[in-house]
């Protein structure tokens, strides 16, 4: 699959993206990623030792559990929360398998916004990311391009050289892409 696919409010999966997928690590054996990226996610997490402080919340999504995703939240946190936070079904960067949410792991992990602060193991992931293909994908002040709200747990394998050349121009992969 090509690491540079858009998926966002204007531009759907366009593809069923249910093959090449494992296990981001043995311990969640149900949160999947493309194999390049869970390959390179991976090696960030042994740089980091990141396994003992950081949990994988989200990786891909089937178009059923989008759906599913999305009428949940409708229901429990509303059309404006929603809006803001999840995609539509069909609209997800996740249904690609190219999209990490990374929380901190804690007693309590909020499935839809988990805990990524900007300090410590968190910031360390961040800085370290691009050199191994990953982009913190909707930073915040750049909500009206990717149409999401910041999300700092929300990261998408672009591959490399991209994602360092994203990192140091400060672009959105829209921006990138344009
Ligand atoms: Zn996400």
């Amino acid at each position: 699959m090509n690491s540079l696919l858009l998926v966002n409010r204007q531009h759907p999966c366009p593809v069923d993206t249910a093959q090449d997928l494992m296990p981001v690590h043995k311990r969640y054996p149900h949160i999947l990623l493309k194999q390049e990226a869970a390959g390179a996610l991976g090696r960030i997490m042994e740089q980091l030792d990141g396994w003992q402080f950081l949990v994988p919340v989200s990786g891909w999504r089937s178009h059923a559990e989008q759906k599913k995703i999305y009428e949940d939240s409708l229901r429990d946190n509303g059309p404006v929360f929603t809006a803001q936070f999840v995609a539509l079904p069909g609209y997800s960067e996740h249904q690609t398998g190219l999209a990490i949410d990374l929380g901190l792991l804690q007693p309590e992990i909020d499935f839809i916004c988990p805990t990524f602060s900007d300090a410590k193991i968190c910031q360390r992931f961040r800085d370290l990311a691009p050199a191994y293909g990953f982009v913190e994908r909707y930073p915040a002040g750049k909500e009206h391009i990717t149409g999401i709200a910041h999300e700092p747990w929300h990261f998408r394998y672009v591959g490399v050289p991209h994602a360092e050349e994203m990192a140091r121009r400060g672009l959105t992969l829209e921006e990138y892409l344009a």
